[in-house]
């Protein structure tokens, strides 16, 4: 028989090790093995950290035995008062190159104590343990490196090479079992056909595919390792790049329904609008029109910071659609911020939002909003204005493009805010009109541009740099939380700001009242919650002033009614978790304390601090912490202390985020087929695969010359669509 990357584990490996690698870890066929890639190599007198193993982890660490030795225990006296079995301990000590130990114990294992002998090196993997103030490992396996001694045959299992492949693995499946079976099926696959074409394995001197499979798992040096990944990492960079052009190619011939420029509806609101345009907005405005007037769906992304003014520019693009007869839907990620959207655009617009009302101007629209708290005859009346084309902007949360909304004309979908609305709910969205709606995607988080090339790989991306004139600054400062002095301080800044009439936000990083959202991960106390906060805050410092509460856990009634309450100054302080990050808009809001702000990214408290200075008052953010100076906690505080440069701080942030974090971004359907590639130090491979990508679609859009290629970019859109059917 011959074997190939499709052929079953069972056929390869045997029936044992194939049920384990498929419970353990989800592996079924050779290349779903061979595709299991080592998360790192292991080296015989590696920096291994004792000193810094935590107990209660499984840990796999690189050691040298130093001592073992084996004694009997004193028999254990049984009820009977008899005497238990005899027992016998081994106890090896083992060393890291820096000279810390770590005990290892064996019961009744004695032979243990002439396996291990002083001088071996090797892996040994466990829980750590802690038994009389010393770190421990209770027998643990392991596996020794060969050994130094050529005529050493005391040899539980031998590496034939330096380095050793370390794999994810389960307690049921240590990483050299799987390793094993990783060799054996290595020395039994036929060379797999390289899926690389040929010209971009020459110009980028990558190895061939079989070569790397190898190398990858049974690395002969830390060149050839290098060398396999970075061939490796090409192939999943270029089928991801071939996908997204692809993707981008297909969607750009397909027919849009064509919305000339201007319109009876856009021209009075631009009119009557009360300020100037920035160049940025003139100039994304100008791109969008374009777009929006041609015969293909426009698919773009737009960038800015907070507070640019990324909302009117989608709201103009609406009415350049609504003009023409098309209807908008705007989705919001959250029902507060639906809401929100639907009161400031029906307060922009005017008298134009009073569409089939008695004395509005002939070409006025509606807007409606979409809620899932709507009474069961408010909704029918709204689906019925959406229905019959009356209602020319729908807003509400991206439930409203599942739910059976019927549109009459759908023209243009805005998204906003929403970092995970990817190529998955696209998708969806294309599916759901004949002629595919203009789609743009706003964000105010700034993304680097590999992210972008990425996940947003299948848009055009604008960006608008500038805020409006006259916004006011915003002044950060970070309070250590346990000074009396400056906590009574900022608290009686924010009194100051509701006296003089303003008002201010609480946020605190928990909803509290529930011990399950306790993150108990660590050590530390839990963080701070709104629900007990906005307690102490109304019998303490801020004893008198109206208090609100708004978190995830609200209903949607309540939390749309503590918006409108905040809006129209009848609360001074909204106690509030996250739920206000994104697009929360109060101009008369000039003060926010964040509690226990080194629990938020770099970038979210950037977002935070956005809801202040939006009116004509100078802002306030005041970033309270027990993080001590020099801390790195401590030190992204005053780095967003330090700037108002919401893209520096996205870069910083990601600096400091783990691969994982970066990837959450990425939809699930593509994260499977992105293993070795970092979206955040590959830069170079990913935009030099994007080139080649985009010429090789450009010659051959369906890639016939290229199948193994073809096969894979195929995969990855299968996966996708398996994706979301789960839902
Ligand atoms: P974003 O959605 O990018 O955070 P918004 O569109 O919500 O920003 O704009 C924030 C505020 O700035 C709104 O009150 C909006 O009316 C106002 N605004 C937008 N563009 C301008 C402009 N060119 N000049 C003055 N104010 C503007
Ligand atoms: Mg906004």
């Amino acid at each position: 028989m011959t074997v190939d990357l499709g052929t079953r584990l069972r056929d390869v490996v045997g029936k044992a090790a194939a049920a384990a690698l498929d419970k353990g870890l989800g592996l079924e066929t050779v290349g779903d093995l061979l595709g299991h890639y080592p998360f790192r190599y292991a080296q015989r007198g590696e920096q291994t950290d004792l000193g810094s193993l935590q107990i209660g982890d499984e840990v796999t660490v690189v050691a040298q035995v130093r001592a073992s030795t084996t004694r009997e225990l004193p028999r254990k006296r049984l009820k009977g008062g008899k005497l238990g079995p005899k027992r016998r301990l081994t106890e090896v000590v083992v060393a890291d190159e820096s000279g810390r130990t770590l005990t290892l114990t064996y019961f009744n294992q004695p032979w243990q104590d002439k396996t291990l002998s002083p001088g071996r090196w090797g892996l040994f993997a466990g829980k750590v343990g802690q038994f009389r103030g010393r770190l421990q490992l209770t027998s643990p396996q392991y596996q020794l490196f060969e050994s130094e001694d050529p005529e050493s045959t005391d040899v539980v299992e031998e590496f034939a090479g330096a380095l050793v492949p370390v794999y994810p693995a389960t307690a049921e499946l240590p990483t050299w079992k799987v390793g094993k079976c990783v060799q054996n099926a290595l020395k039994v696959v036929a060379d797999p056909p390289d899926p690389l074409p040929a010209a971009i394995r020459s110009r980028q001197k990558l190895m061939a595919y079989a070569a790397a499979l190898h190398q990858i798992h049974r690395p002969e040096s830390f060149e050839s390792l290098g060398a396999a990944k970075k061939r490796l990492k090409w192939q999943e960079a270029l089928v991801m790049q071939a996908a997204l052009v692809r993707r981008k190619v297909e969607a750009a011939v397909e027919p849009a329904t064509p919305r000339p420029r201007g319109g009876a509806v856009l021209e009075a609101f631009d009119a009557a609008l009360p300020f100037e345009l920035t160049a940025g907005q003139r100039l994304v405005g100008e791109e969008i029109a374009a777009e929006l007037a041609g015969e293909h769906p426009m698919h773009r992304l737009l960038q800015g910071d907070v507070g640019s003014g990324k909302t009117l520019v989608a709201l103009r693009a609406m009415l350049q659609v609504v003009a023409h007869g098309g209807q908008a839907a705007l989705l919001a990620p959250t029902e507060v911020l639906a809401g929100q959207h639907h009161r400031s655009i029906v307060e922009m617009l005017g008298d134009l939002a009073r569409g089939g009302e008695l004395g509005s101007p002939p070409e006025a629209t509606r807007v409606v909003l979409l809620t899932g708290s709507a009474t069961a005859a408010q909704r029918r009346a709204t689906l019925e204005a959406v229905g019959s084309g009356e209602a020319g902007i729908v807003i509400g949360t991206h439930a409203l493009l599942y739910e059976g909304v019927d549109f009459a004309d759908l023209g243009l979908v805005v998204v906003d805010e929403q970092h995970r609305f990817g190529v998955e709910q696209r998708d969806v969205l294309r599916a759901k009109a004949e002629r595919p709606p203009h789609t743009l995607v706003m964000t105010a988080t700034p993304i680097p541009r590999t992210v972008a090339m990425t996940v947003y790989g299948d848009l055009e991306t604008s960006r608008l740099t500038e805020l409006p004139a006259g916004r006011s600054p915003i002044a950060t400062h970070v309070v250590p939380y346990t000074d009396q002095r400056w906590m009574s301080r900022a608290w009686a800044r924010v009194r100051e700001e509701v006296a003089s009439g303003r008002q201010a936000y609480v946020v605190c990083p928990r909803v509290g009242g529930d011990e399950a959202d306790d993150k108990g991960d660590d050590d530390r106390r839990p963080p701070l919650a709104v629900t007990e906060m906005i307690e102490a805050l109304r019998g303490g410092r801020l004893y008198g002033l109206r208090l609100g509460l708004l978190h995830g856990r609200l209903d949607a009634d309540e939390k749309d009614r503590v918006m409108r309450a905040y809006a129209a100054g009848d609360i001074d302080v909204l106690v509030a978790t996250t739920v206000i990050e994104v697009g929360v808009n109060v101009p008369n809001a000039t003060a926010m304390v964040i509690l226990d702000a080194e629990r938020f990214g770099m970038s979210q408290l950037h977002q935070l601090r956005g809801r202040v200075g939006r009116g004509h008052h100078p802002g306030l953010c005041l970033l309270v912490s027990e993080a001590a100076e020099g801390t790195r906690s401590r030190d992204r505080l005053d780095a967003v202390a330090s700037t108002t440069d919401g893209f520096a701080l996205a870069e910083l942030d990601l600096e400091q985020r783990r691969e994982g974090d970066v990837l959450g971004a990425v939809q699930s359907g593509t994260k499977s087929h992105v293993k070795l590639l970092s979206l955040l130090r590959d830069v170079d491979i990913i935009e030099a695969a994007r080139r080649d990508a985009v010429d090789l679609v450009a010659a051959d859009p369906r890639m016939r010359s290229e199948p193994g290629l073809a096969a894979l970019v195929e995969d990855l859109a299968a996966d996708r669509g398996e994706y979301l059917e789960k839902g």
